[in-house]
């Protein structure tokens, strides 16, 4: 690895000044302006990239050339970055979007994909000499930087917002932090945060002004742009790839804003061939940057002072220079601010565990309630490359979501212990009851992936006992042999087709009542529709359904 990247070397936003990367002043010497970016000699590293890259292990230090440390003698590394892209296969089956990809950032040291930013402002941190630093948090930020500054030697200054959850706040404490906790907004919190670094004179990380934080969040679009290929090809021309949309929840913005700078970068490196559009996703009760969009207001955020929403993680009411950064991409470019209700999110957050396996923080499942509100509204076509940032891992705030119910209890009994059954077959005794399948459902369906999302679906409500059949003729048989309590068709099958089961069915004396929801893929012609005519309780288009849809249709009829 190269100790001396690519001849770093600091550039205003606003006006032509420049100077080496070395140690970055707090604003422009020449203009004050408080926006400073790092450029490289992309030449250089393009000559080199990607053939460079491919002994290199997978993590987000493998960009090396394009991260603004001088010494890797300072590198704090604990193997971030280099999460997997994961096709969410079930998703995009229910929401008929093919091209649903999550970028999985639960799988980051400390479970969000702050790890990268901490991995790099605390390398930094460590290159300036820095042994003492403050920084400001909603939670995820606090831990993250904890655990970085446990290896760098720096001894750090948590505040965070009271709202955050106390197993987050304790995770801080664990690394050896000082928690501060403040009983208020992020946004007071980090003017708290402020006046104590400036009274003690201690380092204080800034936030979206952080140049280490932007650079640092480059790296997922890096790592998306060279991961995309194996499911969708390369670019035109290129080797890497572009997303249509990037979604991601945002609360101060610099995820979308390092993102943005590595597609511009690659783009400069010829390595893709376009930029991606940004979906910026936040609370229905603290969007300030949503609001501002559609106020047109495009230079300056109006902050929400009193933000209401569970999902603290994002709480930031005052998200400050990013935004009128991403306004301007957005006008520009296209791409969205959309806002989201807790109910929303937290629905989003069921569904994501429920069909793909993904347990996932409130705050990015934000981004997939985004996700759903924009397909619906149509502003992201079904047949678009999607990436989704799965931003950070579970933790206990979804009690909000499951309620005291999420448990099933085995009592055994008590009183008379030398009476009762021995304890193993009272347990299963009452396993028994808990597992009482009262409702039979057969479904009718070729393909295997569909079949799959059905069962799912079922699977999640515990009460179905579930049937299947991968034909016309077998389903039938099965249907007359084991009388389910309803039947989910599929028309278009080889051999005896889902009009042909649907007839026999009705033609049955026994059978002719067994509700029937069909379950198509196909536009149907009107003579195809007649054909079905009164017969069928629901027809159910595959990909404009979603989970509660076809389990209330399924709840109507077989309570
Ligand atoms: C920080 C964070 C966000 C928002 O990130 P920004 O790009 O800085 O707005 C989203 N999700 C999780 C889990 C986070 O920790
Ligand atoms: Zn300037």
């Amino acid at each position: 690895m190269n100790l001396c990247p690519a001849s770093p070397r600091l550039k205003c936003a606003n006006c032509d000044y420049e100077e080496p990367f070395e140690r970055p002043p707090t604003e422009c010497p020449k203009c004050g302006g408080g926006w400073l970016d790092v450029v490289y000699d992309y030449e250089s590293v393009s000559r080199i990239w990607p053939e460079a890259l491919r002994g290199r292990p997978f993590n987000m230090w493998r960009y090396r050339e394009l991260l603004h440390l001088n010494d890797d003698a300072n590198l704090i590394s604990m193997g971030e970055g280099g999460t997997p892209l994961l096709r969410a296969v079930n998703l995009g089956l229910m929401l008929g979007c093919p091209h649903i990809y999550v970028k999985d950032e639960r799988q980051g040291p400390t479970g969000s994909f702050k790890d990268r930013q901490a991995s790099l402002s605390i390398s930094f941190m460590k290159e300036l000499g820095i042994t003492e630093a403050v920084v400001a948090s909603t939670g995820n930020v606090a831990i993250s930087y904890s655990a970085y500054s446990a290896l760098a030697g720096i001894k750090l200054w948590a505040f965070l917002t009271s709202l955050v959850p106390s197993e987050k706040m304790r995770e801080v404490a664990l690394y050896g932090s000082e928690v501060i906790k403040v009983t208020s907004t992020y946004d007071q919190t980090k003017q708290v945060a402020a006046e104590f670094a400036a009274r003690k004179g201690i380092f204080r990380d800034r936030g979206i002004r952080s140049i280490s934080a932007r650079e640092s969040m480059k790296t997922v679009a890096f790592e998306i742009a060279e991961q995309l290929p194996q499911f969708v090809g390369p670019g035109n021309n290129t080797p890497w790839r572009t997303p249509d949309w990037y979604i991601q929840s945002v609360s101060g913005g610099m995820g979308p804003v390092g993102v943005w700078k590595g597609y511009q970068e690659l783009l400069q490196m010829g390595l893709v061939d376009r930029m991606p559009k940004l979906a910026c996703i936040q609370a229905a009760g603290c969007a300030p940057m949503v609001n501002s969009f559609e106020k047109g207001m495009l230079d300056s955020v109006e902050p929400v002072l009193n933000p209401q929403t569970l999902v603290i993680t994002v709480a930031t009411g005052n998200p400050g220079p990013a935004y009128p950064f991403l306004a301007h991409v957005v006008k520009e470019h296209g791409g969205a601010f959309e806002a989201v209700t807790d109910e929303e999110t937290f629905h989003a957050m069921h569904v994501m565990a429920k069909l793909d396996g993904l347990s996932m923080e409130t705050a990015a499942a934000m981004a997939f309630a985004g996700l759903f509100k924009l397909l619906n509204k149509g502003v992201i076509k079904r047949d678009e490359v999607i990436v989704v940032n799965c931003s950070g891992h579970t933790f206990p705030v979804e009690k909000h979501l499951l309620g005291d119910e999420w448990a099933r209890t085995i009592e055994l009994p008590m009183e008379e212990p030398h009476l009762a059954p021995p304890a193993e077959e009272g347990l299963l005794g009452s396993l028994e009851q808990i597992d009482a399948r009262v409702h039979s459902i057969a479904i009718l369906e070729d393909n295997p992936q569909s079949a799959l999302l059905l069962r799912r679906i079922l699977q999640t409500r515990g009460d179905y006992q579930i049937l299947e059949a991968r034909d016309g003729a077998e389903g039938l048989a099965m249907v007359q042999r084991e009388r389910p309590d309803l039947v989910l068709l599929d028309l278009m099958m080889p051999g005896m087709d889902g009009f042909e089961v649907l007839e026999a069915l009705k033609a049955d004396p026994e059978l002719s009542k067994v509700p029937v929801v069909v379950i198509t893929a196909k536009d149907l012609t009107s003579a195809e529709r007649k054909r079905l005519g009164d017969q069928i309780e629901a027809l159910m288009e595959k990909g404009a359904f979603t989970d509660e849809d076809l389990l209330d249709e399924i709840l109507k009829r077989t309570v």
